[in-house]
């Protein structure tokens, strides 16, 4: 097992499924000690579970509700309490959006996106960013999307939130990367999960083959290995990006 990120701590939002669930097991497997985060408990807890038994990892379930401030706070306490630190935080939480098109998006759908996508890692980065200035260091990788850095079409308010994310993401990387705290985003473009199948069902298929150049979607562990390399300290020196992960959608 590759051990870089050995005696590093990493709290995961959104670990119980996906991208998030694949990437707790990537800081895992490298080493780290995992605080896995979700509002999901059945499936977070049996996500600690299999990370403990596959890769000996010192791993945690926090439960959280990313919308609710206080929650947040908590969970970033409970992790540094448990494990004496946080090094690293994968800000992932989200949820798609319901609206077939941005004209018919109701005030729920947007208050809901809003909410959990760009409001919830406002609130997680806040706890974060409050412990890191603290210790004087910290890596911190937000989960945007392509679509927080191109219009998608029927991604109206999910767009919205995702260049919120970029947007946040950028300011906090020039604030604080003075202080030791690299901050950083990946844009995914389509990645097989729970998201995506409850978001465009049997589509989901053939709208991968015309996704990007590659045609075809990503596994959640593509985008994994790209938020742990952005944490790592081979990525000493990148700060403010946000990296698409899309197999050159955006690129096109
Ligand atoms: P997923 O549905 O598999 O996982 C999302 C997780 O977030 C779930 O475990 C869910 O319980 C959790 N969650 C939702 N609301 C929460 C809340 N209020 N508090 C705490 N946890 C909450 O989805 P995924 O595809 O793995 O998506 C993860 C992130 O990646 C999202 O931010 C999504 O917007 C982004 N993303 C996904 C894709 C894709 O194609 N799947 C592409 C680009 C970006």
């Amino acid at each position: 097992m590759d051990r870089r990120l050995g005696s590093k701590v990493a709290l995961v939002t959104g670990g119980a499924s996906g991208i998030g669930r694949a990437t707790a097991i990537a800081f895992a497997r490298n080493g780290a000690a995992v605080a896995l985060a979700d509002a999901d408990v059945a499936g977070g807890e049996e996500a600690v579970r299999h990370i403990k038994t596959q890769y000996d990892a010192r791993a945690v379930f926090i439960k959280v509700d990313v919308t609710d401030a206080e929650s947040v706070k908590a969970m970033v306490r409970s992790t540094v309490e448990l494990f004496g630190a946080l090094d690293m935080a994968f800000n992932n939480a989200g949820v798609p959006d319901r609206a077939a098109s941005l004209h018919v998006s109701t005030q729920e759908n947007w208050d809901h996106v809003m909410s959990v996508n760009l409001e919830g890692v406002w609130h997680c980065m806040k706890a974060q960013l409050d412990h890191m200035l603290v210790a004087g260091k910290g890596a911190i990788v937000n989960n945007a999307s392509r679509s927080g850095l191109v219009g998608v079409p029927s991604d109206g308010v999910y767009g919205a939130a995702k260049h919120g994310v970029v947007g946040l993401t950028k300011a906090a990387a020039v604030e604080f990367a003075a202080k030791g705290i690299r901050v950083n985003a990946v844009c995914p473009g389509l990645v097989e999960t729970a998201l995506t199948r409850a978001r465009f069902g049997d589509e989901l298929v053939a709208r991968s083959r015309m996704a990007n150049p590659l045609g075809r979607m990503a596994q959640p562990e593509e985008i994994a290995d790209a938020v742990v390399w952005l944490c790592s300290d081979e990525a000493s020196f990148v700060v403010g990006v946000a990296l698409p992960v899309d197999g050159g959608a955006t690129a096109r």
